[in-house]
């Protein structure tokens, strides 16, 4: 790469650089040509912090420690990918805000007052979050929304999502995304419709109840189903991912589409161009 060819790359800026999708993000921001990695952070105690960015994810270093200081890694860069923790993210939405970097949102567990920093942040810069940067669920998503439009409540919708053991909020935030989907379809209010988990003497289904079941074992990447289960048939949409890579794929594209963009509170379905609505 030349001199100048560097300069033009996008700047991007990865948080959380030690974690999960950290690495993943940082090895597709270095095997992706037309961007650059820029600057990269974690928590404060981390073991990564000081570490070369690139040595992280067993390439060779590129001068980027890891830092603990998150408003240099926005000051630093044009778009900054955040993959890391509800707090966090709430916190990287105002350094968003303050430098007019853009942000990708991957994080998911978000309480509502979180949401509203984010949503506060892209009134001034653009914002992409997603609960599943992957196309295949994308699509999924879209796909879910036309069956639950032209399928009647007879059909009861239930979405089933296995995860690695790790993961800490349930549903995932892809369930839930694909629950959204199913309810828009259905023109109600997933919150009104939601039964998040059933135990005991739960009594027979309520009519039009949009079901969600958590499975945690393994290393499981992320499965998710929706099952749309009438008398005598049922139709099944499902995802299977097989890998990180194809969030961070995905979060690094929707970096390209959110450079230079008007601010503005912006879903994956709208990056990939195949969505009438938000994810
Ligand atoms: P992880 O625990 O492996 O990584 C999170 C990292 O963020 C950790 O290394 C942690 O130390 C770091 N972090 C926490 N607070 C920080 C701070 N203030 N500053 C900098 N770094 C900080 O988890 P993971 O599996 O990588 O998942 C991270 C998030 O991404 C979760 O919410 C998960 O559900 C979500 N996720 C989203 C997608 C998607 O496509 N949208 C895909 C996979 C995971």
């Amino acid at each position: 790469m030349t001199e100048i060819e560097q300069m033009t790359d996008l700047a991007i800026g990865v948080v959380g650089a030690g974690g999960r999708m950290g690495r993943a993000l940082i090895a597709a921001v270095l095997a992706t040509g037309s961007v650059r990695l820029a600057a990269a952070s974690e928590r404060e105690g981390h073991p990564s912090l000081g570490q070369d960015a690139a040595s992280l994810v067993g390439e060779a270093p590129i001068n980027i420690p890891v830092t603990a200081d998150a408003g240099r890694v926005f000051e630093a860069s044009s778009v900054v990918l955040d993959f890391t923790a509800p707090a966090a993210t709430a916190l990287h939405a105002r350094l968003a805000a303050e430098t007019g970097t853009c942000l990708v949102v991957g994080t998911t567990g978000l309480d509502a007052g979180q949401q509203k920093a984010i949503k506060a942040a892209s009134e001034k810069v653009a914002i992409v979050q997603a609960p599943n940067f992957s196309v295949g669920v994308n699509l999924a998503m879209a796909l879910v929304e036309r069956a639950a439009a032209s399928l009647d409540e007879s059909f009861d919708i239930e979405i089933v999502e296995m995860h690695h053991r790790h993961k800490v909020d349930a549903p995932s935030g892809t369930a839930l995304g694909l629950g959204r989907a199913a309810a828009r379809g259905r023109g109600v209010d997933l919150d009104a419709m939601a039964d998040r988990g059933r135990d005991g003497l739960a009594g027979p289904r309520r009519r039009g109840a949009i079901g969600f079941a958590a499975l945690r074992g393994g290393d499981v990447v992320g499965d998710h189903r929706v099952i749309f289960a009438a008398d005598g048939e049922r139709l099944e949409i499902g995802h299977i991912a097989g890998g990180r890579e194809l969030f961070s794929r995905g979060a690094v594209r929707a970096a390209l589409w959110a450079s230079g963009r008007e601010p503005g509170l912006y879903s994956m379905q709208d990056v990939l161009g195949f969505s009438r609505s938000e994810a």
